[in-house]
């Protein structure tokens, strides 16, 4: 863990604040100890609701490596990443989250992301905001045509 990297997140933070952006910064470190990829939660700035200071940093760092995945990387993050972000962090397979505030500091501070948890747990038709499964024909075929690509990508 590198102290500095730790507090350089939250001083992205406050300066975001400063910047009509949200009180989060994040910054992904390779396997050098390089500095890859930053963020601050520009959500309301670019009208991007997935903007988070977490999933900039990724994105950043993904275009310096030319890759999809950074599983020689760490994230550092001024706060514990949202549900969105925790997905995204499993997704780019990084290695290991350093996070400084809590869930329930980040709660406290109007960001209150338990109830997105609490949704994930319920079945689906008991969702605030309903997801409804449509049994339509064919809908495996992309699965299909996915494994029977010979050339794919996979992740
Ligand atoms: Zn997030």
């Amino acid at each position: 863990m590198n102290t500095t990297y730790m507090n350089q997140t939250v001083q992205m933070a406050i300066d975001n604040v400063k910047k009509n952006g949200g009180p989060f910064g994040a910054i992904v470190v390779d396997h050098n100890g390089k500095i890859i990829g930053k963020g601050a939660n520009v959500v309301t700035k670019t009208n991007d609701p997935t903007a988070h200071a977490e999933i900039q940093a990724i994105r950043q760092a993904c275009q310096a490596k030319e890759s999809f995945q950074l599983s020689d990387c760490v994230l550092y993050t001024s706060c514990e990443p949202c549900p969105m972000c925790f997905g995204a962090i499993y997704w780019a397979k990084l290695q290991k989250v350093y996070y400084a505030a809590d869930q329930t500091m980040a709660a406290a501070g109007g960001f209150d992301d338990a109830y997105i948890y609490e949704e994930m747990q319920k079945p689906s038709h008991e969702r605030q905001l309903p997801f409804q499964e449509i049994p339509l024909e064919g809908r495996n075929r992309p699965f299909e045509e996915w494994k029977k690509h010979p050339d794919k990508t996979e992740y």
